[in-house]
């Protein structure tokens, strides 16, 4: 049965820091972006109480389907993702500012928190805008749209449309003997 909900105990919580180690399904991450989470997503949250509420870090990391914004090809790999979140006990009262230094406070108002949405909001905001299959991933060519993997071999001259498929397809060949 899928949680929809994560419910941390923080009566429970000391000023000694505790562990709490969650998987979270692709169902649970809810995620409907431009991407996709492949598997489950393994999660760390470390808890400690401070004498303003608690301080919650969170750690997690899950394979993601990206779509290279380079070449556009599809590409799975582990992403990590990590924030830090301040608990503050009492309801926010405005005049406030709700940034304490870098890190974000959450005001609560009851003894127990659910972690599932703060998860899914660490793992959004930390996705790459612009991610690339590889570093030197040197795209698709503007000419004949294929990937670009060797540059000094990809070579268009000004030529005709039958041309075209000529270089096409002999680059086809040549990447295909490749793998
Ligand atoms: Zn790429
Ligand atoms: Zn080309």
């Amino acid at each position: 049965m899928e949680r929809r909900e994560i419910l941390l105990l923080l009566k429970d919580i000391g000023y000694k820091p505790r562990r709490f180690r969650l998987e979270i399904t692709p169902e649970e991450m809810d995620y409907s972006g431009e991407y996709a989470v492949v598997g489950n997503a393994d999660v760390l949250i470390t808890v400690v109480r401070t004498d303003i509420g608690y301080h919650m870090k969170v750690e997690g990391e899950v394979d993601v389907r990206f779509v290279c914004s380079r070449c556009l090809e599809e590409y799975v790999r582990k992403f990590r993702f990590s924030d830090e979140n301040i608990l503050r006990r009492g309801a926010y009262s405005g005049g406030v500012s709700l940034k304490d230094e870098d890190v974000d406070s959450i005001y609560i108002d009851r003894d127990e928190i659910d972690v599932l949405p703060i998860i899914r909001e660490i793992f959004i905001s930390n996705l790459p805008i612009n991610p690339v299959c590889s570093p030197d991933c040197k795209g698709i060519c503007p000419v004949c749209g294929l990937k670009i993997e060797d540059e000094a071999e990809h070579r268009h001259e000004k030529v005709s449309g039958a041309r075209k498929l000529g270089d096409f397809l002999q680059v086809a060949l040549k990447e295909g003997g490749k793998k």
